[in-house]
């Protein structure tokens, strides 16, 4: 196991800039799971650590011992990928100890390494079939237990499950958290699944257009998003947002949206009074209220089975509301609601988080 050091690292393809600086230390044993939207780089500062991608500039250091220069195979990591990538001629097993066998690891060392990660992977009874025999889940698991017989100092995963249906990717979420928590191996996982960065993460790193917005545990993120772009992105539904100006008058504070309504946001350090500001509210936190403060059409129900997520209009401006109640699967034309102070976030016009 190790831990990863990233330092000021730019990628460019040719005149293309696609990472912009990133710094980043993954300590030994960490479960770092890197998301953004596509196209984000996110895939690039992975192959970049396994050494499938050259660095621009900047320098990349596992277990302090800058590996920039150094080849994949010599970086001594894992990388499970999307496509699985297993050889179709090998039997499990054979795919399995493909790497040990390379490095003339001795035979019976292999038996048990293939039999201790087959064991851990309910592998046993596929070890002699083909890969084309095997169904998506089980080759991804084979592709993880290829991973773990080298035993090697980190894994990283690029999307890993994005080729399963959904209930497959739910049990192998849960696998994979379960491995990690037995091995405890330094492992980067790639995703745009935000549940999977929520679910499997010691902390997350998000990344847009090749910039690290915020490194933090999922509910660092969930509960204080850095800027405008986390708090969007981290959460669903998403997060609902009014633009305005921010007003000091005593010792309250409210938001003016351009179509006159008032929203009183409590009063911040971080930001001048009459400053343009976003005041941000998850769904799952506005309250409904028969003495609510505000009043809002409904626009369309959406029943999810577990809960309902309701589009209702507040003022000429659309509001998304998730709740519990079923009693809202037939609201009437009107609800009335409270987005209460406590739950309110607040970003400034450069879009970061103002407390
Ligand atoms: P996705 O979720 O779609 O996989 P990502 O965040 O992983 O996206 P990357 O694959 O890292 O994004 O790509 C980042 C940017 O770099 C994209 O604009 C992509 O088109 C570009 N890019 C990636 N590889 C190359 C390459 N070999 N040559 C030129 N441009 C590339």
């Amino acid at each position: 196991m190790a831990s990863i050091d990233i330092q000021s690292i730019r990628k460019s393809f040719g005149t293309f800039p696609v990472l912009h600086g990133v710094d980043l230390t993954i300590r030994d044993g960490e479960f770092i799971v890197l998301v953004g939207p596509s196209g984000c780089g996110k895939s690039t500062l992975l192959r970049m650590i396994a050494g499938l991608e050259g660095v621009t500039s900047g320098d990349i250091r596992i277990d302090g011992k800058r590996v920039n220069d150094l080849a994949p195979k010599d970086r001594d990591i894992a990388m499970v990928f999307q496509s699985y990538a297993l050889y179709p001629h090998m039997s499990v097993a054979d795919n399995m100890s493909y790497s040990l066998r390379l490095r003339r690891t001795a035979k019976e060392k292999i038996a048990s390494a293939v039999g201790n990660a087959a064991s851990k992977l309910g592998l046993d009874p596929l070890l002699e079939r083909r890969p084309r025999a095997l169904s998506g889940g089980q080759r991804q698991r084979v592709a993880m237990g290829r991973a773990i017989v080298r035993q090697p100092k980190a894994f990283l995963f690029d999307e890993p499950l994005s080729n399963l249906d959904a209930r497959l990717r739910e049990q192998m979420r849960a696998e994979i958290k379960k491995l990690h928590a037995d091995l405890r191996a330094t492992s980067i996982y790639v995703t745009h699944d935000q549940i999977e960065a929520m679910t499997l993460a010691d902390r997350i790193v998000a990344m847009h257009a090749g910039v690290v917005q915020q490194v933090g545990t999922p509910l660092d993120l969930y509960d204080r998003p850095a800027n405008l772009f986390v708090a969007g992105f981290i959460g669903s539904p998403g997060m609902n947002f009014f633009e305005g100006l921010y007003v000091v008058s005593g010792e309250k504070a409210e938001l003016r949206l351009a179509n006159g309504t008032v929203l009183p946001v409590g009063k911040r350090a971080g930001i001048e009074s009459g400053s343009v500001a976003t005041l941000g509210i998850r769904p799952e936190h506005v309250t409904l209220n028969d003495q609510g403060a505000l009043e809002a059409d409904v626009d369309l129900i959406e029943p999810t089975g577990f809960g309902i997520i309701m589009h209702v209009t507040l003022h000429d401006g659309p509001l998304k509301i998730f709740t519990l109640d079923r009693s809202m699967l037939n609201p009437g034309p009107k609800v009335r609601v409270d987005l209460p102070l406590e739950r309110l976030h607040l970003f400034g016009s450069d879009g970061n988080r103002v407390d």
